[in-house]
């Protein structure tokens, strides 16, 4: 069974996450967003000393705010970050996104190098996450389910009680509304849910309280 260990890093208040099998060790860090050398610390600190091995960085999507600690992580555990092949819009603007949002700027981002789509599985020691294709925040959105636990990480597709704004460039508000009905909703009821950004919860709740999806 999968571990989880979560982080919130910058000024967005973005959801890190770090999976990992704990009788293997090894790990895949889900939206690395730190930031600073401190939120970098906290983030190595936790797989240092869980003796975890990163295997994978993986990119839910192209904006700024999951993606600012890729360079960081790659560079300190020399891994890959995956994502589906339609991030590169996005992530090719990185310094832009950076100028619109007042950070700093984000010069140096670790670009994907191995492409996920629907369907692939990403093997995590004895367990597995599933590539769900969740476009309409952003062009290349991803969910990642894993299965044997019932956890899914939505990104900023589905959120407690909201869903992804649809105002940024590729964003689609039908085609987010598709794909948390016909896509993330069509899993377990009891499947928790892993956001991008706030508390987690579960499809079963996101299907009756949700006013975002209709
Ligand atoms: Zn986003
Ligand atoms: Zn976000």
């Amino acid at each position: 069974m999968l571990q989880l260990e979560s982080f919130i890093f910058n000024p967005f208040a973005e959801n890190t996450y770090v999976v990992y099998d704990e009788d293997t060790k090894d790990c895949v860090i889900i939206d690395p967003g730190c930031g600073t050398t401190n939120e970098e610390n906290q983030l190595f600190g936790f797989i240092d000393s869980h003796h975890l091995k990163p295997l994978l960085v993986i990119s839910t999507h192209g904006h700024i705010d999951h993606i600012m600690g890729n360079e960081a992580v790659k560079k300190r555990y020399n891994i890959k970050v995956a994502a589906h092949p339609d991030v590169k819009g996005d992530y090719g603007h990185v310094r832009q996104q950076a100028m619109l949002f007042g950070l700093f700027t984000a010069a140096d981002c670790a670009f994907p190098e191995r492409d996920l789509n629907d369907g692939d599985i990403i093997q995590v020691g004895n367990s597995t996450l599933e590539v769900i294709c969740t476009p309409g925040h952003a062009r290349g959105s991803i969910s990642l389910y894993a299965e044997l636990e019932g956890w899914v990480f939505t990104g900023d597709a589905l959120f407690c009680r909201s869903i992804g704004r649809t105002d940024l460039e590729g964003g689609n508000y039908e085609q987010l509304r598709t794909s948390i009905k016909e896509r993330l909703f069509r899993l377990p009821d009891d499947t928790e849910v892993f956001s991008g950004h706030g508390e987690p919860t579960t499809i079963f709740d996101e299907q009756r309280y949700n006013m975002y999806i209709g």
